[in-house]
């Protein structure tokens, strides 16, 4: 295999810088598909920030539909079903690009990540055709049912249940989701529940239409406030049977499987809310005087600036870094002969440690980005009449939701170590290589003059201790 599209391999091996997709590299469309987002934002999103944050009627799906009309929902969507089928890159360019759309950015994710992928992926050939275009249109605007009252990080101990009604035409659907994003106004829902005594979740696509769904009115958040978050009730939500989305038990699977995909997104959009903050602060940094010189000229107001900045680089530099593995990975899948979907899928899961690695350091780094941005704009960063404090607010959420940061850390481990076990990652043979050099005379390793050769020394020490780490002792 080839190691470059193997996950987890950044542990135990060195990675030659060529093989490495940087940002620069996006080509003439991608840049012209990221301009079209940026304008879309400026024209559209942050002069409404606020009619949007307090949910006007009609204003987010008014927003989604011409986002729809850009384009901006169908960029995953293969060109059969109305998209424009790009690669898993292209798609984190303008998860991206629309991140810093505060509220807005949530809307749209929900709906072209978690709310279509399922289909996307899991979907059968008439679900696919039925369903796809309309999403991809924004006609029909989605929403994903996972998290309950009493299931949140442990999301397999859902309650909703699906029966099959005497006919065996349809199941009906009863249960409390919780927290759903879009759920205010979407259309179709892809809902997780359990049939019969089943121990695994089924999911299904529930559309607004089939009757038998209530909701509680909006939530009060503490940020993303423009986005609708809404509890909702199923009873005898009557589901036809064809709306099973992939096999009975298969749910669980599904919901992993997608918010794997949606762990990496959210860096990628960390990314685009964490630039638009540094370029707030820089511009405020050289705007406000303080003792006669602009604040930008203070050590302290520089080191936060560099710092922001440093973050935000390593975490674009490890987002696209990982997107473009998992299209190589797909790639070689591909032309292995696997399903489309199939492959899509398996390429993503074989980068799960990376997805989940990038959902915890991408959230972490935007939290501290909106904190020195607040920090930059010293009492105006506390003021609702300035832009921090929009941005520290709603970057909050991101810790939270896709998988709390504390489970995603406890699954990078988990992850790799299953792995480790069922020999698809060789961890003990650097493990032993590393117990073998250190009973050797230590070398420092920098054999050459080069540039960042003590920072790549550093790195490979780094790795060393990690392998020795779980290592033979
Ligand atoms: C604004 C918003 C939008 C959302 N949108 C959606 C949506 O569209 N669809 C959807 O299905 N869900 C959605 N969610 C739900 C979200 O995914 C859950 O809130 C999240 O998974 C955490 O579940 P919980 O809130 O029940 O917290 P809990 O699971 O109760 O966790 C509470 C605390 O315990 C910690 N914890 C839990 N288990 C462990 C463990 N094993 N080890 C260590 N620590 C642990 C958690 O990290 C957390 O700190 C949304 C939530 C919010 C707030």
């Amino acid at each position: 295999m080839n190691t470059s599209t193997q996950g987890d391999t950044f542990l135990i091996n060195e990675t030659p810088y060529t093989s490495v997709f940087i940002p620069e590299e996006f080509d003439e469309e991608q840049r012209m598909i990221r301009q079209t987002c940026e304008d879309f934002l400026k024209t559209e999103v942050y002069p409404n920030l606020d009619r949007i944050d307090a949910q006007e009627a009609g204003l987010m799906q008014h927003l989604l539909d011409k986002a729809g009309e850009l384009g901006l929902l169908s960029v995953s969507i293969p060109e059969e079903y109305g998209g424009f089928g790009k690669n898993f890159n292209t798609a984190m360019l303008v998860t991206d690009a629309v991140g810093a759309g505060h509220s807005f950015a949530v809307a749209l994710s929900a709906h072209t990540g978690i709310g279509t992928l399922p289909i996307l992926y899991y979907g059968s050939t008439a679900q696919k055709g039925k369903y796809l275009p309309r999403l991809a249109t924004g006609e029909w605007k989605a929403a994903y049912c996972l998290t309950e009252p009493n299931a949140g990080s442990d999301a397999n101990s859902g309650r909703t249940s699906a029966r099959r009604n005497a006919e065996g035409t349809h199941y009906l659907i009863n249960g409390q989701k919780m927290w759903i994003t879009n759920g205010g106004f979407a259309d179709v829902f892809i809902v997780f529940a359990k049939i019969d005594d089943d121990q695994h979740l089924t999911a299904f696509i529930v559309e607004r239409g089939f009757g038998g769904i209530t909701m509680n009115p909006e939530e009060h958040k503490m940020g993303i406030k423009g986005s609708s978050t809404r509890q909702l009730f199923f009873n005898d939500c009557a589901v036809p049977v064809e709306n099973m989305l992939s096999e009975r038990g298969n749910g669980f699977r599904i919901a992993v499987n997608i918010l794997n995909i949606g762990r990496i997104k959210l860096a990628a959009a960390a990314i685009g809310a964490a630039r638009r903050v540094i370029d707030q602060a820089v511009t405020y940094a050289n705007e406000r005087m303080q003792f006669g010189v602009q604040i930008a000229t203070f050590g302290a107001i520089q080191h936060k600036l560099a710092e922001m900045a440093v973050r935000t680089f390593a975490v674009e530099s490890a987002a696209y870094r990982a997107g473009q593995q998992i299209d190589d990975a797909y790639g070689t899948l591909s032309a292995e002969g696997m399903d489309d979907a199939q492959a899509k899928l398996k390429a993503t899961e074989r980068f799960a440690v990376e997805c989940a690695i990038l959902k915890v350091w991408g959230s972490e780094m935007l939290d501290y980005v909106v904190d020195e941005g607040v920090q930059v704009y010293g009492g105006m960063g506390y003021s609702a009449d300035a832009p921090m404090e929009r941005a520290y607010r709603d970057a909050r959420i991101n810790r939270i939701f896709e998988g709390t940061n504390e489970v995603n850390r406890l699954l990078m481990v988990d992850m790799l170590l299953k792995r480790a076990l069922k020999g698809e990652l060789d961890l003990m043979g650097p493990a032993q290589a590393v117990a073998d050099e250190l009973m050797a005379i230590p070398d420092s390793g920098i054999s050459e003059d080069a540039p960042f050769i003590r920072e790549k020394q550093l790195l490979v020490n780094l790795k060393r201790q990690y392998c020795w780490s779980p290592g033979p002792r």
